[in-house]
C-alpha cells in the first residue's frame, strides 16, 4: 500500500534551491502528521554527496539518481526516471517547486502514473490521510482547496510559501540505477546564465518596472533591489519594449512571485500582472494616476512620480 511523503529536490550548481528546502519542510510536516516518513528524491550527475545535506531538513531517506545523463535538466529522462523511482516507492503524495523545472517534470510524471497534479500550491492540509491543496486560481481571485484524485498525489509548491526549520534525523541515504529510457530528444547545447543575484521567484523582495519606466531607466529598480538583496521585475509592457528580457516578467505569462515585498513602479495593474503577485505579503504600488487599477491590489499606494519616489525610498534605506 502507498504510503509516506515523497520530496523532489533541485540540486544546482549552488547546492539546494530554497523552494526545494521549503518543500522538504512541508513535506517532513505532513510525514510527521501522518506518522510517515519523508523521502527526498534528487536527480542529477554528482549531486550524490551534495544530497546528504537534506538530512538536516528531515529527509528520513534520501533517493539519489546520479548519473552522467541527467547533467542538465531534460523532461523526458528526467520524467521516466523519477516516474521509476515514484512506482518503486510508493508513496502516497510527492512535493516539487513551483519551478520551471518542476512544472514540467510534475505534469510529464503525472501523466505517466496516471494521477492528478495540483501546481503552484500556497499550502496543504490532510483529511482522512489524503492531501488537499490549497491553491489561488483565477490570478488570485478565488482560493481553491483541492483534492487531487489518484495515488500518487502530487502538487508543486509556490516559492516562499513555507518555512524552512532545520530538523535533523537519521537519514538512510540509496543510489538508484538509472535508466533514461527512450529518449527522443538529444540536448546539443546548452547556455547557461550564470548570474549573482538572487531567483526573481525566490527574491523576498521584488522591485518591479512597467511602462511607467519610459525606457531603460532600470537602473534606479536595480539599485534599490540590490540594496534590499532583492530582484528586479518587469510588466510585459516593459519586456515588449525590450527594456528587460522576458525572463524578467511578472504574471499570467511571466512568473509568479510571492515575495516579502513587491513593489509595483510604473505598472497599471492588468489582471495578466496582478495574476503574478497575489500571494506577495505586502503590495506597494507607485503610480501617478490615482485611479489606476494596481492601487486595488496594493497594501500600500503610492500616487506620485516614480522617479522622484523610488530614489527617495533607496536614499532613506541607505541611510539605516
Ligand atoms: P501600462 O498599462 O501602459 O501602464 C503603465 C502605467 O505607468 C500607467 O498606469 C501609468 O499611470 C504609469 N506611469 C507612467 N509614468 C509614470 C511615472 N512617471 N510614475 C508613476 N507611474 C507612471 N502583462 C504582464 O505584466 N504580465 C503578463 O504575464 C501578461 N500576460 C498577458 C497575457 C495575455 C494573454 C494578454 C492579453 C496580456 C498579458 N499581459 C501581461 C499584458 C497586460 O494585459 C498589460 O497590457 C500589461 O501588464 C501592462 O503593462 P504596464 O502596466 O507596464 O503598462
Amino acid at each position: 500500500m502507498a504510503q509516506g511523503v515523497a520530496v523532489i529536490a533541485e540540486y544546482g550548481n549552488d547546492g539546494f534551491r530554497k523552494i526545494s528546502l521549503e518543500a522538504v519542510c512541508e513535506g517532513k510536516r505532513l510525514a510527521s502528521e501522518l506518522g510517515q516518513n519523508l523521502t527526498a528524491v534528487v536527480l542529477g550527475a554528482e549531486v550524490a554527496e551534495g544530497a546528504a545535506e537534506l538530512a538536516k531538513y528531515g529527509a528520513d531517506r534520501i533517493i539519489v539518481a546520479d548519473d552522467a545523463q541527467l547533467k542538465s535538466f531534460q523532461a523526458e529522462p528526467y520524467a521516466n526516471v523519477l516516474a521509476a523511482i515514484l512506482q518503486e516507492t510508493e508513496p502516497s503524495m510527492v512535493l516539487m517547486g513551483a519551478t520551471a523545472n518542476g512544472i514540467e517534470l510534475g505534469a510529464r510524471v503525472a501523466a505517466k502514473l496516471q494521477v492528478g497534479l495540483a501546481n503552484e500550491c500556497t499550502g496543504f492540509s490532510l483529511e482522512n490521510g489524503r492531501l488537499v491543496a490549497t491553491r489561488p486560481l483565477y490570478g488570485g481571485r478565488v482560493i481553491a482547496e483541492v483534492d487531487i484524485e489518484g495515488t500518487p498525489q502530487m502538487a508543486s509548491v509556490r516559492p516562499n510559501m513555507m518555512k524552512i526549520e532545520e530538523n535533523e534525523v537519521p537519514v538512510e541515504i540509496s543510489r538508484f540505477a538509472v535508466d533514461t529510457g527512450e529518449v527522443k530528444v538529444e540536448l546539443l547545447e546548452e547556455n547557461v546564465v550564470v548570474s549573482s543575484k538572487v531567483e526573481l521567484t525566490e527574491a523576498d523582495y521584488v522591485i518591479s518596472g512597467g511602462r511607467g519606466m519610459n525606457g531603460d531607466d532600470f537602473a534606479i529598480l536595480e539599485e534599490l533591489a540590490d540594496l534590499l538583496g532583492g530582484a528586479v521585475g518587469a510588466s510585459r509592457n516593459a519586456v515588449d519594449a525590450g527594456w528587460r528580457p522576458h525572463s524578467d516578467q511578472v504574471g499570467q505569462t511571466g512568473k509568479v512571485v510571492s515575495p516579502k515585498l513587491y513593489l509595483a513602479c510604473g505598472i497599471s495593474g492588468a489582471m495578466q500582472h496582478t495574476a503574478g503577485i497575489s500571494t506577495s505579503n505586502t503590495i506597494v504600488a507607485v503610480n501617478n494616476d490615482p485611479d489606476a487599477l494596481i492601487f486595488r491590489v496594493a497594501d500600500y499606494c503610492i500616487v506620485d512620480d516614480l522617479f522622484e519616489v523610488v530614489p527617495a525610498i533607496t536614499k532613506e534605506i541607505r541611510a539605516i
